[in-house]
């Protein structure tokens, strides 16, 4: 025996999803070296045939946890080598904490050492049966309320769904438990699409074990009990080939099916490559002025709700950002409904935003007939029109009309603001949005890349003077399946187009 394997020392250890096969070295070695082995029945089964005829077998029940922790450290202060084992990894929802916790009451502090040998994990034994689910940031939740209470279960479901964290689900049912993986379910259809893939495994290498591959919809469809794990991919999870695959991101960088690279080796941690990082996001910020991080600050995010306003002009039945008149009929139901904590604020780019508690879809279709249009995604098309001098200059209200049901749905990878502006005054500051168009005695013109605030401001990148109404929709729809096409996930519209500016026409 080496000195490792001490008389009097605990060894609380992971024996991965059950076979031998799967159980790490470290694991197998220590169970080998144990002079008593002490357990859940079926992990103990699971493991029967590793042990030797000299080794002392304890069994306990499911429920006796606290039972089979008293009992290991007073085999232990009899000098034995004890080996608790644990499914998966010991360290979580496992045996390990409770050893050190009863070990401390029991009074013996420092006089038995506890070694934990770590395993593998359900989630990790899941996920390799799945394709790579994980990847990526995640978390791991377990939905038995039988020593956490719910409000905290349901408390740290809703962080992980806003959170778009790969989510793992451990105990999420049993005879007893089978309304929480519904109301899980629920939850996470709040704030994922319910597309989101989900994998769902159960027996992870048993001779029982079943995959399936389904999404946040279906999910409930599929059977799942005690010997279940599930996994709910982020937004960016994809099915491909049949297996369940989070990219790491590096598909927002590189060719995949290239061996030669567009970047170059000494250019690839350069900061114009990753326009998603920390320091280029500081550098463009400009989206939220100090009362609205303050704001943030005080309030719970979950509480206050922000939805940016559209009103409907009177003068286009379109849906682009207009006259921002807040009427007497949205105002009524607005303060129906509205508390104390509620505001309506501007950004500094002239929209304006409400801050409230989470409005019902009831009371949303009612402001949306009275005029009044809330929307809280900011990945988006916004044209930002003028008044058209109060109407006094309509002429190119078609085209504006024709523009917006052309752009009615297309998704872009990030924020783009489009300047619509009816007469060569440009009230509204259209040349200096993301994509200006101003009407001036017939014909249009169209700006590109200007930015009109933030330490960056700059005159557009590209103009376009006297053209047909045609040829200016031409010009912004080109442009703007450019941007869907090459822009990388979140980049906003003024990014990308510096990124690229060289070779926009
Ligand atoms: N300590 C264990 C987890 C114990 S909690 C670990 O690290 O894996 C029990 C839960 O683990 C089960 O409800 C199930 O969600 C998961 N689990 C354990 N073994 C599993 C297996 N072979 N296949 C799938 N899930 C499993």
């Amino acid at each position: 025996m080496n000195e490792f394997f001490s008389p009097g020392k605990v060894y609380v250890i992971g024996i991965g999803p059950g076979s031998e096969n799967q159980m790490t070295l470290f694991a197998l070695k220590t169970i080998e070296q144990c002079q008593v082995i002490i357990g859940y029945d079926t992990y103990i089964d699971l493991i029967k045939h590793l042990l030797k005829p000299s080794q002392e077998v304890v069994r306990a029940g499911m429920t006796e946890e606290v039972y089979r922790a008293q009992k290991t450290i007073e085999l232990a202060k009899e000098g034995k080598i004890v080996g608790v084992i644990s499914s998966g990894d010991a360290g979580l929802y496992g045996m390990a904490g409770l050893i050190f916790e009863v070990l401390h009451k029991m009074q013996f502090p420092g006089k038995i050492d506890v070694q934990v040998v770590p395993g593998v994990t359900a989630l990790i034994s899941a996920a390799s049966l799945l394709g790579a689910p994980v990847m990526h940031d995640f978390c791991a939740i377990s939905l038995s309320d039988h020593l956490t209470p719910w409000n905290t279960i349901e408390k740290r479901l809703v962080h992980a769904a806003m959170g778009d964290f790969v989510l793992t689900l451990y105990n999420p049912k049993s005879s007893r438990r089978k309304e929480q993986i519904n109301i899980a379910q629920n939850i996470l259809l709040q704030y994922r699409n319910p597309e989101n893939p989900v994998g769902i495994v159960t027996s992870a290498y048993r001779p029982d074990q079943n995959i399936v591959i389904t999404d946040l919809n279906h999910m409930l469809e599929f059977p799942a009990g005690m010997m279940t794990t599930i996994l709910i991919g982020n937004s960016q999870t994809r099915v491909i080939d049949g297996k369940m695959i989070t990219p790491r991101g590096y598909q927002k960088k590189y060719q995949l099916h290239q061996n030669i690279q567009d970047i170059k080796k000494s250019d690839r941690m350069n900061i114009t490559h990753e326009p998603w990082a920390l320091q280029k996001e500081k550098q463009n910020s400009e989206m939220q002025t100090g009362l609205e991080i303050n704001l943030m600050k005080n309030i719970p995010k979950r509480v206050l709700h922000k939805y940016y306003i559209k009103t409907k002009g009177s003068l286009n039945q379109s849906s682009a950002d207009s006259e921002k008149i807040l009427n007497a009929g949205f105002l009524s139901v607005l303060g129906k409904f509205l508390s104390t904590d509620s505001r309506i604020e501007a950004t500094p780019d002239g929209r304006l935003f409400l801050l409230c508690h989470e409005i019902d879809i009831e009371t949303m279709e009612k402001l949306d007939s009275e005029g009044l249009y809330l929307y809280d995604d900011e990945e988006y098309i916004l044209i930002k029109t003028c008044n058209f001098c109060d109407g006094e200059k309509p002429e190119s209200l078609v085209w504006l009309d024709i523009l917006n049901k052309s752009l009615a749905d297309i998704h872009v990878p990030g924020q783009l603001h489009i300047g619509f502006n009816g007469c060569g005054m440009s009230c509204h500051g259209a040349v200096m949005e993301d994509i200006g168009i101003v009407y001036f005695r017939g014909e249009f013109e169209v700006y590109i890349g200007g930015k009109k605030m933030g330490r960056n401001v700059r005159l557009p990148l590209h103009t376009h003077l006297h053209l047909s109404g045609e040829e200016m929709i031409s010009i912004v729809m080109n442009l703007v399946a450019r941007y869907k096409n090459e822009g990388f996930e979140k980049e906003k519209f003024f990014k990308y187009i510096l990124r690229v500016s060289g070779q926009v026409v």
